[in-house]
C-alpha cells in the first residue's frame, strides 16, 4: 500500500457504498430501539479491548473498524438517548460532511472555497433574518458555541472599551454581568481575555433560574466600585442546565440605558426563532449586538456548526480588528463580504455553511421549527407525567427542551447519592442515556430532548427504568451482583 493507493477512486467507491450501507444499518438498529444507546464498559476494559494502539505497519480495514468504532460509540438516534444537548444529526448532513472533507476547502479565504462563502452568507442572512436583525446585520459561523461566546466578547470589547484594545492593549480591567446560570464559557472567554476571575461579575437569578433584571444595577455598582469598565451584559437563551431563558426585553432596556453591549448566548435556544410556537420565548432578541447560535443542537447539524450574528454588520470586523473601529466606517457596506477570515478566529475554516444551507434547503426551513416544536413538546410531557408521582420532584417547569428532576425515596439517607446511582444504574441497562447536574447545591437527573424519535412511549419507559434503576441502587451491592 502506497500513498498513492490511498487516492485510488475505485477502491474509495467500494469502501464508500460499504460504509453508507453499514451506517443506514446503524440508523435502522438504532431508531428500532435495538442494541444499547451507549454500550456500558468501563474507559479501562474498553482499552484493554478496543483495536490495538498504533504500529508502523498497515492493519485493519479502513470501513470494518470504522463500523466498529460505530458500534461502540453513544447512539444519538436512539429513540433513549436524552442525555446532552448535541444533535441527532441529520442524516444528510453526514453525506454533506463527507464531500466537505473530501473538498477541503480552507473557505476563510475566498478562491479556497467560492461557493462555500456565498453559501454561508446565504445561511448567516437566513439565521439573521428569523432573529429580527436589520439588513445591515451580519455574522459569521465558526466551530463551537464556546468559540462564538468568545468571538462576540471580543467585538464587545472593542466596541465599548474607551480606547482600541485590540491595537493597544488593555490599560484598565474590565468586566460583563453574566446570570450565575450561564455556561462556562462565558467565564473562560473572560479569562482568557486577560480580565481574571472577577471579570465575569455574577448577577443573580430567580426562582426558575432566570437572570434577574432587578440585580443588574447592584452587579453593576459592584464592577466599579471594584475599579472594573463593565462592556457588556451576557443573557442566556436558554441556560444550559435547566434550559431557563433571560428576560430580554428588560435587560435590553438596562443595556440601553447604560451604554453596554448586549450579548445573547442562544447556543441552545437560538433555535426557537424557527418555531411559530415558541419564538416569543425570544422576544426582544432583536435588540442584541451580538447572538451566538448552535446549528449543532436542536438544529439537527452535525457538530461543530455555530453562527454568531451581529445586528449591526460592522461590529463582525471587530473582533479581530487589526484596525481602529472608526476605519471600517470607509468600506462600502458589504463591500467586502467573501472575505471571512476577518471575521473568525480561524484561518483554514471548514465549509460548515455548506451544510446548514443544503439541509435548511432541501428540508425546507419548516422542517426545522418542527424539530423544536417536537423536542418542546416532549420535555413538557416529561415534567408533566413526573409532576404527577409522588416519587419525583423537577427542578422547574422546562421553557425549552430541557429537564431537571430528581428521584425522592423516603428510605433513602443521601439523596444525591441517590440520583447518581440511580444514573449508573439506568446507564448499565444501556436502553437510555441521561446525564446529572447540580443545582441549588443538589444533585439532579438532567434530561435533554434531542431526539425528534423519542416518543411519549419512551419516556413512561424512562420513568419505569429510573424506579427499577432506584431499586437496584438502593441495593447496596446491586452492581456487583448483577
Ligand atoms: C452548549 C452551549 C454552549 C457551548 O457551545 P459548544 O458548541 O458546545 O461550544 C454555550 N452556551 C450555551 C448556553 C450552551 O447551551
Amino acid at each position: 500500500m502506497t500513498i498513492l493507493d490511498a487516492h485510488d477512486p475505485a477502491s474509495f467507491r467500494a469502501a464508500g457504498h460499504r460504509l453508507v450501507d453499514g451506517l443506514a444499518d446503524y440508523l435502522e438498529t438504532a431508531a428500532s430501539r435495538q442494541g444499547p444507546v451507549l454500550p456500558p464498559t468501563s474507559p479501562d476494559d474498553l482499552l484493554a479491548e478496543a483495536p490495538s494502539g498504533l504500529a508502523g505497519e498497515p492493519q485493519g480495514d479502513l470501513v470494518d473498524e470504522l463500523l466498529e468504532v460505530v458500534r461502540r460509540s453513544n447512539h444519538l438516534h436512539h429513540p433513549g438517548f436524552v442525555g446532552h444537548q448535541i444533535s441527532v444529526p441529520l442524516p444528510g448532513g453526514a453525506l454533506v460532511e463527507m464531500a466537505l472533507a473530501l473538498l477541503n476547502n480552507g473557505m476563510a479565504i475566498y478562491e479556497m472555497g467560492p461557493l462555500h462563502a456565498v453559501l454561508e452568507r446565504h445561511v448567516v442572512r437566513f439565521l439573521a433574518d428569523r432573529l429580527g436583525f436589520p439588513a445591515e446585520a451580519d455574522g459569521v459561523l465558526t466551530h463551537g458555541g464556546s468559540l462564538g461566546n468568545l468571538t462576540a466578547l471580543l467585538a464587545a470589547r472593542q466596541a465599548r472599551s474607551e480606547h482600541d484594545v485590540w491595537t493597544e492593549g488593555q490599560s484598565m480591567p474590565l468586566a460583563v454581568l453574566v446570570s450565575e446560570q450561564a455556561h462556562y464559557s462565558i467565564r473562560r472567554s473572560v479569562q482568557c481575555m486577560g480580565w481574571g476571575a472577577e471579570g465575569a461579575v455574577p448577577v443573580a437569578t430567580d426562582d426558575r433560574f432566570r437572570l434577574r433584571p432587578d440585580a443588574l444595577p447592584a452587579a453593576l455598582d459592584q464592577a466599579r466600585r471594584a475599579g472594573r469598565h463593565v462592556v457588556a451584559v451576557v443573557a442566556s437563551s436558554c441556560s444550559t442546565a435547566t434550559g431557563s431563558f433571560d428576560p430580554l426585553p428588560a435587560i435590553a432596556d438596562f443595556c440601553e440605558s447604560e451604554g453596554l453591549w448586549l450579548h445573547v448566548d442562544g447556543a441552545h435556544g437560538a433555535s426557537l426563532a424557527l418555531s411559530r410556537r415558541h419564538r416569543d420565548r425570544l422576544d426582544g432578541i432583536d435588540r442584541a449586538d451580538s447572538v451566538t447560535w448552535d446549528l449543532h443542537k436542536m438544529m439537527g447539524l452535525p457538530a461543530l456548526s455555530t453562527a454568531v450574528l451581529y445586528r449591526d454588520g460592522r461590529r463582525a470586523r471587530e473582533a479581530f480588528a487589526q484596525e481602529a473601529s472608526y476605519l471600517f466606517d470607509r468600506e462600502a457596506p458589504g463591500g467586502d463580504w467573501f472575505d471571512i477570515g476577518p471575521r473568525t478566529f480561524e484561518c483554514t475554516k471548514r465549509g460548515m455553511g455548506v451544510t446548514a444551507y443544503l439541509l435548511l434547503r432541501t428540508l425546507g426551513t419548516e422542517a426545522f421549527g418542527e424539530q423544536v416544536d417536537r423536542l418542546l413538546d416532549r420535555a413538557r410531557e416529561l415534567a408533566e407525567l413526573l409532576d404527577a408521582q409522588d416519587d419525583f420532584e423537577i427542578a422547574t417547569e422546562p421553557e425549552a427542551n430541557i429537564l431537571c428532576f430528581r428521584h425522592l425515596a423516603a428510605d433513602v439517607a443521601d439523596l444525591d447519592d441517590h440520583q447518581d446511582r440511580i444514573r449508573s444504574e439506568v446507564l448499565s441497562g444501556a436502553e437510555f442515556y441521561l446525564v446529572r447536574t447540580e443545582l441549588l447545591g443538589k444533585t439532579w437527573l438532567r434530561t435533554t430532548l434531542m431526539n425528534p424519535m423519542t416518543t411519549r412511549d419512551d419516556l413512561l419507559r424512562l420513568v419505569a427504568e429510573i424506579r427499577r434503576a432506584s431499586q437496584r441502587a438502593a441495593l447496596p451491592s446491586a452492581s456487583a451482583d448483577d
